[in-house]
């Protein structure tokens, strides 16, 4: 990076010169340009960096850092990680990232395209219909089984030859070693990255937070097969009072599926899971069925495919806050990312997007500074206000759909159709679901990224998901993609 901006001003025949140098007391290199003695542009590698988790995060941040010149191991703490999970949505944000890897089209493939966020009440009264094209014309998020994503990462890290070692269940940092559960050290690392996600052990075990705490709500799910697409274009939500809501999420292909699939969602407080269980044991879950298809009808045929409650998983959520993200600890320095860093309620659907923007922002910290710490400074300031303030909206937005708060869903049916109304609220509010504010009103959102318009095969929307069945990474960018990273 350093030598091709010395070129550059070379040729614009600048008085330029380049310094080479080793930090102290780590493996990396640096590498400055002078203009008239003065340093303009610093550039790192050859870092060694331990990367502990193998989830969006650490697979995203092991690539960007691999490919800029750093030694990198991931740690994992599964020994054999299958692309499993709910389907989750992935916003423009998000796929900015991915096409800057050069992902974007094998996960593309794999995905439904989705126009809108639709929320109606029991009623069917529309609290809000909040389309991506408010923003700009074509705009839109990507319904994706969780698998898929996993999958391309988790490849394209292997594929590019970073060393991943599975069943490594890191328990603590020490002294730059990476220590498992079994007392083992592995290591030293310059830089260790702690991407092992909201249920974080090294976090708990050593590091300061403002807030680490279970939501009391969370949601029963499920994967069903939808051929007929009926839940398509959009992510739609019911909602009655603040205790009950569903949804339904275009879900794209699974990893090795040619079935178009849509993922259900139903929330539930932690503590009524048990109780939710033993009277489906009692009952079976035919009450339960009726209870969602009276609220959404079209709902018959996913229901239909669930044999009995065990059908339906649980998921938890967790509400992190970090002061500082880096730290230096023992002699290593540390930095958070992804849930680890910031876990919060998936109500936004911004956690994914958060974690792979985490990744590529601490690559680019590093990439232009004169030392790691002050790469790590600079990860924290890029970060600063757009995870802050997705933290703080969700935290606000949340107990208006899943709380015991019956006012708080009185207001919200009030309140939100005549915002969504307003022209400009409409539009903050598109921003916050696009995933690009940082901030509540002054602030600068962060720039749309203009991503190529999907083919019908290249969207999940066709009949099958496009190019090959298995969404291998592909090393070799597509035009798109390239013409998306450019951007
Ligand atoms: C129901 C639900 C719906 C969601 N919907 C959306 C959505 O629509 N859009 C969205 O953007 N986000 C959504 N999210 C949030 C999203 O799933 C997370 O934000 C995202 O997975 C965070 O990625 P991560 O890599 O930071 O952590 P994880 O995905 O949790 O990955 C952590 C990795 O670290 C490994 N690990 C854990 N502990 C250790 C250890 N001690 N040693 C080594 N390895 C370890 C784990 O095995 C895992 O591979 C949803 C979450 C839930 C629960």
């Amino acid at each position: 990076m350093a030598r091709a901006a010395l070129e550059e001003a070379r040729a614009e025949g600048a008085h330029m010169a380049i310094r080479v140098g080793r930090w102290s007391g780590g493996n990396g290199r640096w590498a400055c340009v002078l203009r008239g003695g003065a340093p303009i542009l610093w550039a790192m590698e050859g870092l060694d960096v331990g990367v502990v988790g193998a989830g969006f995060a650490g697979s995203a941040a092991a690539l960007f850092l691999h490919r800029a010149g750093h030694r990198v191991t991931v740690y994992e703490a599964v020994e054999d990680p299958a692309p499993v999970g709910a389907g989750i949505l992935i916003q423009p944000t998000g796929m900015a990232v991915l096409a800057r890897l050069g992902l974007l089209h094998p996960v593309r493939a794999h995905g439904a395209v989705v126009d809108r966020l639709r929320c109606v009440t029991r009623g069917g009264r529309t609290l809000f219909d909040l389309p991506y094209g408010e923003l700009r014309g074509g705009l839109h998020g990507l319904g994706l089984h969780r698998g898929v994503l996993f999958q391309v990462l988790f490849d394209q890290a292997r594929a590019e030859g970073v060393p991943i070692r599975l069943g490594v269940h890191v328990a603590e940092i020490e002294e730059g070693h990476v220590v498992d559960a079994a007392g083992e050290r592995h290591g030293p690392h310059d830089l260790v990255v702690v991407a092992d996600g909201a249920r974080s052990q090294i976090r708990a075990a050593d590091f300061p937070t403002v807030l680490d705490a279970p939501y009391p709500w969370g949601a029963l799910w499920c994967v069903a097969e939808d051929p007929e697409r009926v839940f398509a274009r959009e992510l739609f939500q019911v909602v009655d009072g603040t205790e009950t809501m569903l949804g339904f999420l275009p879900t794209g292909f699974a990893p090795d599926g040619t079935t178009p699939l849509t993922s259900f969602f139903w929330s539930l407080r932690g503590d009524a899971e048990p109780r939710w269980r033993r009277a489906m044991q009692l009952h079976g879950l035919h009450r339960f069925k009726d209870v969602v298809r009276a609220l959404e009808p079209r709902s018959a045929p996913l229901l239909d495919q669930l044999a009995d409650h065990g059908a339906l998983l649980f998921a938890a959520y967790r509400d992190v806050r970090m002061r500082r993200w880096h730290h230096q600890a023992e002699g290593t320095r540390v930095v958070f990312i992804g849930d680890a860093a910031h876990a919060m309620s998936p109500q936004l659907g911004q956690g994914s997007n958060l974690a792979l923007y985490d990744a590529m922002g601490l690559a680019d910290g590093l990439a232009g500074a004169s030392s790691l710490a002050e790469g790590l400074q600079a990860y924290q300031r890029a970060r600063e206000s757009h995870l802050r303030f997705y933290g703080r909206i969700n935290r606000w937005l949340t107990p208006f759909f899943q709380s015991r708060g019956r006012a708080l869903g009185g207001l919200r049916d009030a309140l939100f159709p005549v915002v969504t109304r307003l022209p400009w609220l409409r539009r903050q509010m598109v921003q916050v679901m696009a995933g690009v504010r940082r901030g509540f009103v002054l602030a600068d959102p962060l720039p749309l990224p203009a991503l190529p318009p999907p083919s019908q095969a290249d969207e999940g929307q066709g009949d099958e998901p496009g190019e090959g069945a298995a969404p291998r990474a592909d090393a070799d960018r597509t035009d798109a993609d390239r013409a998306a990273a450019a951007e």
